[in-house]
């Protein structure tokens, strides 16, 4: 789907445009005739995984020593890229292989990616996130879980909400206090293998507004025991920094996300308007129709570009917090408005289930409020003012 007249970008090699038309066609064979199934249900299927991860699909840019693809960031983009084009945009995989495990890769010890990277790139491990508790999400000092040392391990209390991937997930990465009284310096991260943990509860498999089939979660841990090496790392209270150092790949994901919504929705768009008629005229032949779409399509084009551009900056180590947050939030503002607009044009159909437009609606919202919400986003682009 190229629906924006511009070259192709400097980052995307020959060996990614391959990759590109690997995962399209992996896609559109594995998953695509599954979704409406998938939505239905509430649920995507556990074997989602396991075939990404025979297909090479996760954990793209994790070294090949530890069983990743040995790519980057690219890799990541151009496969996430592809999901959100054929509407898998429920699939926590860019969660998985460019947030939980990148953690692992750039804060773990080497015994602890060895034991956990291989997992996740495989597809047996399902990564987590969990941040976010019913009292805190974008003040993460505020969060009540804590970790306290008990003998030479941890013991785990608190509760966690919104937690992508929740149902299915068996390697989260918690979000815990070892020391209350430090605030932010008292944060770590607690890698929890969930497996064989007595204490750890899935809760609800939370109803939303869109992203139907994901199984976004509350979790539970009452006073689990961890061994000493569930510290990510080798020094308590490092957390925060360690939040706050991959950020920007975090809010570049969302970027890239809201960037293949926005070309999807403009490409169904044109497609519709060719084909339905009112008053003995194609809709398109509307001037207000090509108006429109032309300014969806001209604003389509300047986000990309600057979407290239982040893309380029990450690659060359050098996109900061400001201009990931600006990614991050003006491209899902903008990706709500262009899939509003285009919504318009599918009259009462654009309103009904069978058109994926009406699914990319709800979907598209949860972008402007997770990830860090777009106040939190300008929070950040003003303290560079
Ligand atoms: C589908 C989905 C998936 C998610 N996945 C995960 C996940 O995997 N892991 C995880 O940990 N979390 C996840 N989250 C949680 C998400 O990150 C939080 O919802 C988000 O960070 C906002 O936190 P909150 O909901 O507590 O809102 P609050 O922090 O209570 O914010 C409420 C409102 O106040 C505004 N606000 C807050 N502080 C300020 C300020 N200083 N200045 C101006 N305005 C402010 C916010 O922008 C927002 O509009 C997910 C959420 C959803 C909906």
């Amino acid at each position: 789907m190229d629906i924006l007249s511009l070259p192709r970008p400097s980052w995307m090699t020959e060996d990614l445009v391959l990759l590109e038309e690997q995962a399209r066609r992996f896609i559109a064979t594995e998953y695509v005739p599954h979704l409406d199934r998938w939505n239905e249900e509430g649920m995507y299927d556990r074997e989602v995984w396991s075939k990404a991860g025979v297909a090479g699909l996760l954990c793209p840019a994790i070294p090949e020593e530890y069983g990743g693809a040995g790519g980057t960031f690219a890799h990541e983009a151009v496969i996430n890229r592809e999901l959100s084009l054929a509407g898998f945009d429920a699939f926590g995989a860019p969660l998985h292989s460019g947030i939980v495990a990148p953690y692992i890769l750039h804060y773990g010890t080497d015994e602890q990616r060895r034991r956990w990277l291989p997992g996740l790139a495989r597809g047996e491990l399902v990564g987590a996130i969990a941040m976010s508790e019913p009292g805190a999400g974008s003040d993460l000092q505020g969060v009540r879980t804590t970790a306290k040392r008990s003998g030479n391990g941890y013991v785990l209390s608190g509760s966690k909400t919104f937690i992508t991937n929740g149902q299915l997930a068996n390697l989260i990465i918690v979000v815990a206090k070892t020391d209350a009284s430090a605030g932010a310096k008292g944060v770590s991260l607690m890698v929890v293998e969930t497996d064989n943990a007595p204490g750890f509860r899935r809760g609800r498999k939370l109803k939303k507004l869109g992203l139907d089939s994901a199984d976004t979660s509350e979790l539970f841990f009452e006073d689990v025991k961890l061994p000493p090496e569930s510290l990510l790392g080798t020094e308590e209270g490092q957390g925060f920094a360690q939040l706050m150092n991959d950020l920007p790949r975090e809010r570049l994901i969302v970027a890239v996300h809201a960037q293949a919504m926005m070309e999807r929705a403009l490409a169904l768009t044109i497609d519709y308007v060719k084909e339905r008629q009112a008053f003995g005229k194609k809709i398109i032949e509307f001037q207000n129709t090509q108006f429109t779409l032309a300014e969806c399509k001209s604003e389509a084009t300047i986000a990309r570009v600057f979407h290239d551009h982040c893309i380029e900056r990450y690659l060359n180590g050098a996109l900061d917090t400001v201009t990931a947050s600006m990614a991050k939030y003006w491209l899902t503002d903008l990706q709500g408005k262009i899939i509003d607009r285009c919504l318009q044009f599918f009259g009462g159909y654009g309103y009904m289930e069978e058109f994926p437009i009406s699914r990319m609606y709800r979907d598209a919202r949860v972008t402007r409020i997770y990830a860090g919400t777009n106040e939190i986003m300008k929070l950040l682009i003003a303290r560079s003012l």
